[in-house]
């Protein structure tokens, strides 16, 4: 894979595919994380005479169009808007991915300028598994520039055409963001060891693939957050009302079965808190897995499981952490999450946090960053990678150039 510093970039518009997906409370960004982690490559850009166009994604749009941007639809204007706050430079965005808007944006640019193409997913074939809709899409892309970086870890997992099929077309390379993260994963690949891996989130389906993946890599796994019920329903325990996916449970009955056969410790919360309802401020209590109420929904794990955790912890020299094990948006129900963030922050060793909501989680709490050895923008992504799959994004890049 070619990295930044062998693209020419300078006078050119490169087109940067960027993930700049971050979450919104109507148009406030709640977590700025993905954007700041994308500054250094933007930042290297300009400073190399490059006019870099930045094409993003963000939520998903309904009707997949400009009907849903009329219709206040997720526009990229909160992000552009954030960006030039930190450049401390206008980001024209333009009103439309590439069309007369994206064009006149384009050819505004100056050496060293940074503009923002609207949101991706405005164009239906963005996403289309039709390769030729997608490729029509990739062509109007690229001819609105000279080069491409790929800098969107959090979207090398999906075949998009601005992730997949744009690359092709120009001169590209990777991002720096995107070098970084898949250098941590490398590293996942051969960790020191115990390799402790701890598994959260809300639902099992999204995961199952990863677990038994990793159940040939880690030493230990421990399951907490929403995924953790279908794994205590598959025990035979009364779950409530708490999120479970009872198609799954075969699934999972055959992963505990598989752990066991390999020696892989799969550890999962001895306490729940349950509340009345899913709300901030519910009546809740805290109870042993085996007597869970039916008319409670689990929350976040227990004080027990809590230190139970952060013990199958203790010894680990590498750690990779997905998914929040409670609903820690409600500050009630964020004790479990914290402590595993503690737990893991207080390691010597290779830690890793992997998860859109659970990199949010991190900061939310409060926690500092640097308790972490990486925190990655790319859930997905991340955990496509540990499961074995090649990111098509990723192939990509590697691809070579195409003949000019
Ligand atoms: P990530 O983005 O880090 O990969 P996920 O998207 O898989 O994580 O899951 C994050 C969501 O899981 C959070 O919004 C959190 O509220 C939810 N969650 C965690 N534990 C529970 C639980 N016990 N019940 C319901 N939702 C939960
Ligand atoms: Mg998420």
């Amino acid at each position: 894979m070619k990295g930044l510093d062998s693209l020419a970039v300078a006078g050119r518009v490169v087109l940067l595919r960027a993930d700049l997906n971050v979450p919104l409370d109507g148009t406030t960004i709640t977590d700025d994380g993905r954007i700041r982690a994308s500054l250094p490559t933007i930042n290297k850009l300009r400073k190399r005479g490059a006019k870099v166009l930045i094409i993003a994604h963000l939520g998903r749009p309904k009707g997949d169009s400009y009907a849903d941007r009329a219709a206040g639809g997720p526009s990229l204007a909160p992000v552009a808007a954030r960006l030039s706050e930190l450049l401390g430079a206008p980001v024209p965005l333009a009103t439309d991915v590439a069309g007369d808007s994206a064009k006149a944006v384009a050819a505004a640019l100056a050496d060293g300028d940074v503009a923002m193409l609207e949101n991706i997913r405005f164009e239906p074939a963005e996403t289309s598994k039709d390769p030729a809709e997608r490729a029509a899409l990739a062509a109007r892309l690229a001819a609105l520039g000279q080069a491409y970086v790929g800098d969107g870890f959090g979207a090398l997992h999906r075949k998009h055409a601005s992730v997949y099929d744009l690359p092709a077309l120009l001169p590209h390379a990777a991002g720096d963001l995107v070098e970084a993260e898949v250098k941590v994963l490398e590293r996942l690949d051969e960790p020191a060891r115990p390799y402790v891996v701890v598994l959260g989130g809300a639902k099992p389906s999204d995961k199952l693939a990863v677990i038994a993946n990793l159940l040939g890599r880690a030493d230990r796994i421990l399951i907490g957050g929403g995924m953790s019920y279908t794994f205590l329903a598959a025990k035979g325990y009364e779950v409530g009302n708490s999120l479970l996916e009872a198609d799954r449970i075969d699934e999972v009955r055959k992963v505990m079965a598989d752990a066991e056969a390999r020696g892989v410790e799969l550890v999962l919360p001895v306490d729940l808190v349950g509340a009345a309802r899913f709300a901030p401020d519910a009546e809740h209590d805290v109870y042993p897995a085996d007597a869970f109420p039916a008319d409670r929904e689990g929350v976040d794990m227990g004080p027990a499981t809590r230190a139970l955790f952060t013990a199958k912890l203790a010894d680990a020299a590498t750690v990779f952490w997905n998914g929040p094990v409670g609903v820690f948006e409600f500050p009630a129900f964020a004790a479990g999450t914290r402590a595993v963030a503690e737990a893991i922050s207080a390691l010597p060793g290779f830690t890793v946090v992997g998860g859109g909501d659970s990199a949010a989680a991190v900061r939310r709490l409060g926690l500092p960053e640097d308790g972490f050895s990486h925190i990655s923008t790319g859930g997905g992504a991340s955990l496509e990678y540990l499961e074995g799959a090649t990111l098509p994004g990723l192939a990509a890049l590697a691809e070579p150039d195409p003949a000019s």
